[in-house]
């Protein structure tokens, strides 16, 4: 039997083809209630797009435990090998809106949502296990430049590169974002990583640790020529491809590593263990892998279960905690934020982002959109002695030991903006990676003004002088004056390019 076509509250509609006139031919009725609805609901479909990650695509599967790590968290999820947590993933890229191609060159979205039985503990990581800045005070700034000029409303390659110029930090991500790894061939062909440094703990002992996810489909990654191509031919192409290899039962894996710092060894350490710049080198800390990450079921409403998920790092379950990152700190704030904006403070009530393996019990109530019973007739406040929900003792997480007066400190360990990219051009990346990565600089750069091109040219001379090198003969520059300006200190350069 055909489904009787009723509006939003289940009364029949007799007609959906003919508006209300007086007349045949005479001006629409307002007492077309129908018609107003439908125009209502029409002009009010779009919700804001996020700032951030508005091009995405998302998918279900499991996580399962492959190897125990029992004695560096009481995750309850991570408590035993065999262990299955479903889960919920959101891809995308960063800079481009919503309907941007998704070959871009950009770092790529990698947002996981594991719906464990001690609530949903959510990881916002990105393609990269590093990142532009490391401190939450620049990032609308740096954000800014990547978007469009406020005049021309174009992409603009001078704000771009003047930024990044005058933020030496950003050099680790700029290398790995122009070589060929800033094009992914799809969100299959990717890893994975925390980047931020998190906490694990059991009921005796802290750890520092980062997670990797290692995409079993093998790294695969798209030619700037390639890139550009797909960019017209098929701006869908990664969503497509995930969707595509989902519904042929081609599921994707990823095997889950875990870096693990003793609590004790975070103070020596040669980096900064919270600056999310940095790497921690495997031949200091080997990846350990415990598990694998499986997608197999795509959504069934884009809107609902995609543009709708609200992932927050701060969402921890008992057993994993924050670091001292200070670009995390910033984004504890700034997810939850953006979600209550986008999709309002009951957003944890859609269907996608609601606990699965346990239920919500809290003293929060009412609000716009509140869809549920609203936690119906019970307490609405706490302490009280009419059986509300009590908090959990064990649940508690370990204290932070912390010392030192509040202020604005500049980074401690200034030189070191160099070493890790410098490692990453000489020691990991092939001929062909470091041809290709100066040609994708170069495509860039040559679109910025040649002082802001020489400042950043310079960067490059510091990081290696081979790439400085490279730049500058690929896009024009006087080599000799790239050499002299490299040598300056930030301030003398920065004078020197103004
Ligand atoms: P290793 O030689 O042990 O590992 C090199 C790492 O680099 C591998 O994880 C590899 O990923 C990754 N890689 C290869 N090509 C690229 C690229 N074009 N862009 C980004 N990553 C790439 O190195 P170390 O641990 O001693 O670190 C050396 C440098 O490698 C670092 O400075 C950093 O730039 C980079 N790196 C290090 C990582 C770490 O966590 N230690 C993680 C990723 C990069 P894969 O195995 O997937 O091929």
């Amino acid at each position: 039997m055909t489904d009787k076509l009723t509006n939003s509250f289940g009364r029949p509609v007799a007609d959906d083809q003919n508006t209300i006139t007086a007349g045949p031919e005479g001006p629409a009725l307002l007492q077309d209630t129908h018609l107003l609805d439908k125009l209502a609901h029409f002009d009010r479909e779009r919700i804001p797009e996020r700032v951030v990650h508005a091009k995405g695509a998302g998918a279900y599967g499991y996580f399962e435990v492959t190897a125990d790590v029992t004695r560096y968290t009481k995750a309850a999820f991570l408590s035993e090998v065999g262990k299955r947590t479903d889960l919920f993933v959101r891809f995308s890229t960063v800079g481009g809106e919503k309907g941007s191609a998704d070959s871009e060159r950009d770092p790529r979205g990698f947002a996981v949502k594991f719906y464990t039985e001690d609530g949903n503990y959510e990881m916002v990581g990105n393609n990269t296990p590093v990142f532009f800045i490391r401190d939450p005070l620049k990032f609308p700034d740096f954000i800014h430049t990547q978007k469009r000029n406020p005049a021309t409303n174009l992409k603009d390659p001078d704000m771009f590169w003047d930024f990044l110029s005058l933020t030496p930090e950003s050099l680790h991500q700029v290398l790995i974002l122009f070589s060929d790894r800033g094009t992914p061939k799809t969100y299959r062909h990717m890893n994975g990583y925390t980047s931020h440094t998190y906490l694990w703990y059991t009921d005796t002992d802290r750890y520092w640790i980062k997670l990797h996810f290692k995409t079993d489909q093998g790294n695969e990654t798209l030619t700037a020529s390639e890139a550009a191509a797909l960019a017209s031919s098929d701006p869908d192409q990664a969503t497509r491809d995930l969707n595509a290899s989902i519904a042929a039962g081609n599921y994707p894996s990823w095997t889950v590593n875990v870096q693990i710092m003793n609590e004790a060894d975070a103070a020596d350490y040669r980096y900064d263990p919270f600056d999310i710049t940095k790497v921690w080198p495997h031949a200091d800390y080997p990846l350990i892998p415990f598990g694998k990450m499986v997608l197999n079921r795509n959504p069934e409403n884009y809107f609902a279960e995609v543009e709708q998920a609200a992932f927050s790092p701060g969402s921890f379950v008992p057993g994993i905690g924050p670091s001292p990152d200070k670009m995390l700190q910033g984004r504890l704030f700034s997810y939850p934020d953006t979600h209550r904006h986008r999709l309002g403070t009951n957003h944890a009530l859609i269907p996608v982002n609601q606990p699965k393996g346990t239920m919500a019990r809290t003293y929060e109530r009412d609000g716009a959109m509140r869809t549920d019973d609203n936690q119906g007739g019970g307490p609405n406040y706490y302490p009280n002695t009419f059986g509300g929900p009590v908090p959990d003792p064990g649940a508690a997480e370990p204290g932070l030991p912390v010392t030192g007066s509040a202020g604005r400190f500049e980074y401690v360990h200034p030189n070191d903006d160099y070493e890790q990219p410098r490692a990453l051009f000489a020691d990991v990346m092939t001929d062909t990676d470091r041809s290709h990565l100066i040609d994708n600089i170069a495509g860039h750069l040559g679109g910025a003004q040649r002082r802001i091109q020489l400042r950043e040219a310079a960067l490059f001379y510091r990081v290696h002088p081979d790439l400085g090198n490279g730049v500058a003969a690929a896009i024009g520059l006087d080599a000799a004056e790239v050499a002299r300006l490299a040598a300056l200190d930030q301030e003398a350069l920065v004078e020197a390019t103004r």
